[in-house]
């Protein structure tokens, strides 16, 4: 490959920070794994007959653009329970990867500025310089909370979009309602276009609230892989007012053209379970590390999602981590991939009892272990 066939757009991000910790931890025999990103738990049965009887079934087709009827109707009538607002329309996105590309393409122009709060989901940086935007972030250390005075204060006539997200990837951070009604009525005063990244909302320790239920201009983004254990099936989706809707749809029916076939049938089928048993398992895990953790380490107030952002004891991040891997075989994720600041890592506790147990007890040597 020539340097020069690169495209300018490919410059503009890397994803080397979070390879470099796979690659050392495909080394490792029996590592202690915290770095994943995704359940530990498999889709529920109900789901793998779905896919089953999709296959057999021959549902190898497209499906329409916005998704299987039967799946869309079925998110649609929550969405109308929840929400009560005949504008509100969903589709199916391929994952909510999928649909944060569409409303990136739909609404975000080369030098626009999009507020994001650091730390953020790796995604969001890229992807906004991906498409020449200007991602302006806002700096929510130590306790990641989102003050929506600083908000205000970032917005300025470029401003187009603020990306939010909780419960958060990476710090575990669930937003307060006063801190949702907060961002979504600055939103809606400033005529920012506000996208809420809801896919951990099934993992929260406290209530639940969406920035739509205070602003109905708000497109809500959601998807399957996380609440029902099925990241590799690439289904999710999104709903907003059907004007914005529309458009996010043009951007579809010429890139994904639509998530796959067999994967909606099985989404569908994967409403039918009750996951809540995997949602307590990981509370009691995020107890765990808390009981565990907490008199060494400062892991701000992890409420959700299954991770927590605790701060390096020593050294700054990334040296921390290079140890954690190469002395004590701990894959965790240094900060600096999810930030502009290198001084916390990401500990996923989508693992089991046993792994964490063996974490905690590493991650307690390691705290008195400075280089
Ligand atoms: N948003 C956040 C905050 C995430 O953490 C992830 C996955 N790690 C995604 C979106 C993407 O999820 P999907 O598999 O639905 O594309």
């Amino acid at each position: 490959m020539l340097d020069s066939w690169l495209s300018a757009r490919s410059r503009t991000f890397s994803s080397s920070g979070i390879r470099k910790v796979f690659d050392l931890g495909a080394k490792l025999e029996n590592p202690i794994n915290l770095s994943i990103g995704q359940p530990d738990f498999d889709m529920p049965e109900e789901a793998h007959q779905g896919a089953i009887e999709a296959i057999k079934a021959g549902k190898s087709s497209y499906t329409p653009t916005q998704g299987a009827k039967l799946l869309i109707d079925r998110i649609q009538a929550d969405v109308d329970a929840k929400y009560h607002d005949s504008d509100r329309k969903a589709f199916i996105t391929s994952g909510t990867s999928g649909g944060l590309l569409l409303v990136a393409l739909a609404f975000v122009n080369p030098g626009d500025e999009v507020i994001i709060f650091d730390p953020y989901f790796v995604m969001y940086e890229a992807l906004m310089k991906m498409i020449g935007a200007v991602p302006v972030c806002i700096n929510t250390y130590p306790d990641f909370k989102y003050d929506v005075q600083k908000v205000a204060d970032a917005i300025t006539p470029k401003t187009k979009m603020i990306i939010y997200n909780s419960p958060a990837n990476p710090t575990g951070h669930v937003a307060t309602r006063e801190e949702v009604e907060g961002i979504a009525k600055l939103a809606a005063e400033k005529n920012v276009i506000l996208v809420s990244d809801e896919i951990y909302r099934c993992f929260s320790n406290g209530e639940f609230y969406s920035p739509a239920q205070f602003n109905s201009q708000v497109i809500v983004l959601d998807g399957f892989s996380k609440s029902h254990g099925m990241p590799g099936w690439r289904v999710g989706y999104a709903h907003g007012p059907s004007e914005m809707i529309q458009n996010m749809l043009k951007f579809q029916q010429y890139t994904f053209v639509c998530a796959p076939h067999v994967g909606q049938l099985a989404a569908l089928k994967a409403l039918d379970a009750d996951m809540s048993s995997h949602f307590e398992a990981y509370r009691q895990k995020r107890d765990m590390l808390i009981d565990g953790l907490s008199d060494l380490y400062d892991l701000g107030n992890p409420q959700g999602a299954f991770y927590m952002f605790p701060k390096a004891p020593w050294g700054t991040a990334t040296q921390f981590v290079e140890k954690a891997i190469t002395k004590y075989k701990l894959l965790v994720i240094p900060g600096n991939v999810f930030s502009r600041q290198d001084t916390n890592f990401r500990l996923s506790y989508a693992s089991s009892v046993e792994t964490i147990e063996r974490g905690i007890d590493a991650l307690r040597k390691l705290a008195k272990d400075p280089d």
